[in-house]
């Protein structure tokens, strides 16, 4: 029996360095058959070349590549030179986003806005050619003006043509089960692929989760939290409550698992492992 999909994220290195020690980390994680790499990219293509080359290391590793494409205030043009630039590598998957508007732009901004805007752009001007990837939000997008607002403009850029979804980091599974089932119910067929963070440190979990909206709940954030700087502690329970939370969204019918790798491979390698992958 195949084992459900599998994703690993990255984010472009700003250094030889770094760019030498990814290529270790993606080495380690390609033991366990990827269906594909993907790199994020910046909002107003703040890290573009970053996101190429680490794109073109991927490809030339021989596994299959996913750009994030964040569109806000981009021109169409813009996107479709870009795109013709990733189909010319052999690129087949995009992750489109719209991206976090970044500061000092906003208000009279032209160009896109949001990602169902860029679903479109891509559908029309490359048919069938890009699998087109979505970010959905189990615990709702943190602007988002109310859940039934953001459930509809989920579906929104579902009907605009993406083929799957990758959802933000969650630690309450039923969240993802209930969003699934809400779209599901709003006529929406394609696979959401729960995104899964791995826990290192807890300072570093609080901040994101703050700008992000994905909840911690009570009970793990309070235990977390009791371990001060004992890492070693904050990373069993980690391990234990990520791989527990996996195996019941792989159980219950989740299509796979997109690891936000955070560019290490420790607790991915071992979550993966735990797995049985
Ligand atoms: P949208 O789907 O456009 O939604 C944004 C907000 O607008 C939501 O509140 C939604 O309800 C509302 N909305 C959507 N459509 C409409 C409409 N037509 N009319 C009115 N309201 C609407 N960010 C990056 O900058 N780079 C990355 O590489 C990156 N990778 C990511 C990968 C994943 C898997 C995920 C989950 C997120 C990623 N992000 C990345 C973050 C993402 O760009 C932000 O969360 C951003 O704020 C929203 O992007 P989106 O594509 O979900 O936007």
């Amino acid at each position: 029996m195949s084992l459900p999909k599998l994703s690993f994220e990255f984010f472009p290195t700003r250094t030889p360095e770094g760019r030498a020690k990814q290529v270790i980390t993606r080495k380690q994680l390609s033991q366990y058959a990827p269906d594909f790499f993907s790199c994020t990219s910046g909002a107003g293509g703040s890290t573009r070349e970053g996101t190429m080359q680490t794109i073109q290391d991927i490809l030339s590793e021989g596994i299959a590549a996913a750009p994030h494409l964040p569109c806000i205030g981009m021109q169409p043009q813009e996107v479709v030179d870009l795109l013709n630039e990733y189909k010319a590598l052999g690129i087949r998957h995009i992750v489109a986003l719209r991206g976090d508007i970044p500061s000092g732009m906003g208000a009279g901004m032209d160009g896109l806005f949001y990602a169902n805007e860029l679903v479109s752009l891509i559908k029309n001007e490359f048919g069938d050619h890009f699998h087109i990837e979505v970010a959905a939000y189990p615990e709702f997008h943190p602007q988002a003006r109310s859940a039934e607002d953001d459930l509809n403009n989920f579906v929104r850029k579902v009907k605009a043509g993406a083929d799957s979804a990758i959802t933000q980091y969650f630690y309450n599974t039923d969240a993802y089960f209930r969003f699934v089932d809400d779209v599901q119910g709003r006529g929406v067929d394609i696979p959401i692929i729960p995104g899964i963070m791995p826990i290192a440190s807890f300072s570093k979990l609080t901040r994101f989760s703050d700008t992000c909206g994905a909840e911690i709940p009570r009970w793990l954030r309070l235990k977390l939290q009791s371990y001060a700087d004992d890492t070693a502690a904050i990373k069993s329970l980690a391990l234990d409550v990520v791989t527990e939370m996996c195996e019941r969204l792989l159980r219950e019918g989740a299509p796979g698992l997109h690891f936000y790798t955070l560019n290490q491979a420790g607790l991915v390698s071992t979550i993966c492992q735990r797995l049985g992958y």
